[in-house]
């Protein structure tokens, strides 16, 4: 264990370098080895850290036991949640707390390896805003991890042109502006990739160690394989028409509208042409059914851009981000420059 008196322990939220954020879910034989394997290797670097673990809501004394090992860690800060929300408001809940200039987050069971840490925080600093974590040698079972996880991996490069091996890994370590521009529903933090992808943010990928699970079990079943899927179509949808939805539904609407028209028309013109009789033809239905769906499309577009207004601008959110401005600086300040760019 280490004292809590080392200077590179102390808590001092301004000048935070990282801080690392796990969320911990009935993890009561694993929080103190993964504390003391956290603070051995922070407290090998030069960094100024705190490890903030978030309990999300555990049954089997894991906030007791956390509430111990708070006295003993003086970097430590355990947020406790009132129940069980899952992995991504955990983090989420975490990220609100996490002040460091570098965010690193990991499971707390330990299947990722702190010893990590110092790589992915040096591969950031070379100029990317998100390292992600890989798991090549992966500690998980074949059929009910591996498997789902290879497919999942693949459909969501696919779709979100994010060109990573592995989405699922928590170890991973971001700027902190990258984080804080981000919003977490459902169980977006796997897709914190693609989510910061879609700001702008620059992404890179390193191996990383793998660790069978020791102690407790996974939270997670096949289930997940669904969810994820669906929060797949999601993400899908932010980063193609975010910012204008009108322009999928509006365009979709008004295609169906014309060709319920088209198809009316024609039905019409058979009527008062030839004065078929066109009351029991499929055609009329096709014609009426698109002509409604066209009608509500459009609307939903409509109701899209009122909601995406909404949305960016009652929070601020400006539908741009912007990575650094350049001046020419002032003579006497020159040698400041360095410290202006965005580190
Ligand atoms: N976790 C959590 N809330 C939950 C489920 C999981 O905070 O509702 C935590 C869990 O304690 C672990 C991490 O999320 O630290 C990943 O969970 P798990 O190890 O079960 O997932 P797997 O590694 O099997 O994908
Ligand atoms: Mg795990």
């Amino acid at each position: 264990m280490i004292s809590s008196q080392s200077p590179s322990a102390r808590v001092d939220a301004p000048s935070l370098d990282v801080s690392v954020v796990a969320p911990i879910y009935n993890e009561v034989e694993s929080v103190e080895r993964l504390l003391e394997a956290i603070a051995t290797v922070m407290d090998q670097t030069e960094f100024c850290y705190d490890i903030i673990l978030v309990d999300d809501g555990s049954t089997d004394g894991t906030g007791d036991r956390l509430r111990e090992l708070v006295e003993d860690y003086a970097q430590l800060k355990v947020i406790l949640l009132r129940r069980n929300y899952g992995q991504t408001p955990a983090m989420a809940a975490g990220f609100q707390e996490a002040q460091g200039r570098v965010i690193v987050t990991l499971d707390g069971d330990l299947q990722n390896d702190p010893k990590d840490i110092p790589h992915l925080i040096s591969i950031l600093d070379e100029g990317y805003d998100l390292v992600s974590g890989w798991r090549k040698n992966r500690q998980d079972a074949a059929l009910t991890r591996l498997l789902p996880s290879k497919i999942a991996n693949w459909l969501i490069g696919r779709v979100t042109s994010v060109d990573l091996h592995d989405y699922g890994c928590s170890l991973k370590a971001y700027r902190r502006e990258i984080v804080a521009d981000m919003n977490l529903y459902g169980e977006l933090h796997r897709f914190l990739p693609a989510l910061a992808f879609i700001e702008g943010a620059r992404i890179a990928e390193v191996p990383v160690t793998h660790h069978a699970r020791q102690f407790g079990t996974s939270k997670y079943g096949l289930g997940r394989t669904f969810r994820v899927l669906m929060d797949l179509l999601t993400v899908f949808f932010l980063k193609k028409f975010l910012t204008r939805p009108m322009h999928v539904f509006g365009g979709l609407g008004i295609l169906s509208m014309l060709s319920g028209v088209v198809l009316g028309g024609y039905l019409t013109g058979l009527k008062l042409v030839t004065g078929a009789n066109i009351g029991d033809r499929p055609l009329l239905t096709l014609a009426i059914l698109l002509l409604i769906a066209g009608v509500q499309l459009f609307s939903f577009g409509l109701l899209g851009e009122l909601l995406m207004r909404t949305y960016h601008e009652s929070q601020h959110r400006p539908i741009y981000r912007i990575r650094e401005v350049l001046t020419q600086s002032p003579p006497n300040v020159s040698d400041n420059r360095s410290t202006v760019s965005t580190n």
